[in-house]
């Protein structure tokens, strides 16, 4: 198999800490897509942290599609449920994974790291094949711009 591009690693952005999360596949890597963007609403919608100026409505904010939690090398979620309310008919936050469209129609917990439980950095949330509403996925979704990635 060619390689496209260097995989990068995800680890906690604050220093002191600098967990390893997980791999990230490179932005010029054709082989995945795992990587998504979601506008930068869903930053603020679901109050996701950042790593340095507040959400951009205007920028689009780059995603690691995570569908088994053991892909992760660590990973802390949340025990609190999260705040926003289930919205079946949310088609905000659309993405193509997987060969489908997918639209995020539930978030339930937040992602955090493991060690040092700072976040959130991601989402784990229930989404719903767009033309197929009876066809669900519950998935992790790691926001890039939360950690370190390099
Ligand atoms: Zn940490």
């Amino acid at each position: 198999m060619a390689s496209t591009g260097k995989v990068r690693k995800a680890r906690c952005q604050f220093t002191e800490c600098a967990s390893s999360l997980i791999s990230v596949p490179a932005v010029d890597s054709k082989t995945t897509d795992r990587l998504i963007y979601f506008p930068g609403a869903i930053m603020e919608k679901y109050k996701i942290m950042e790593t340095r100026e507040g959400a951009d409505a205007q920028k689009e904010y780059e995603f690691l599609v995570v569908p088994e939690f053991w892909d992760f090398d660590n990973i802390g979620v949340s025990r609190d449920l999260c705040q926003v309310t289930e919205d079946r008919d949310n088609a905000e936050f659309k993405f193509e994974w997987d060969g489908h469209t997918w639209e995020l129609i539930h978030c339930q917990r937040y992602l955090a790291c493991a060690e040092c439980d700072r976040g959130p950095i991601g989402l784990l949330c229930e989404v719903q094949d767009a033309n197929d509403h009876s066809s669900t996925r519950k998935i992790c979704l790691l926001s890039i711009a939360s950690v370190d990635c390099k």
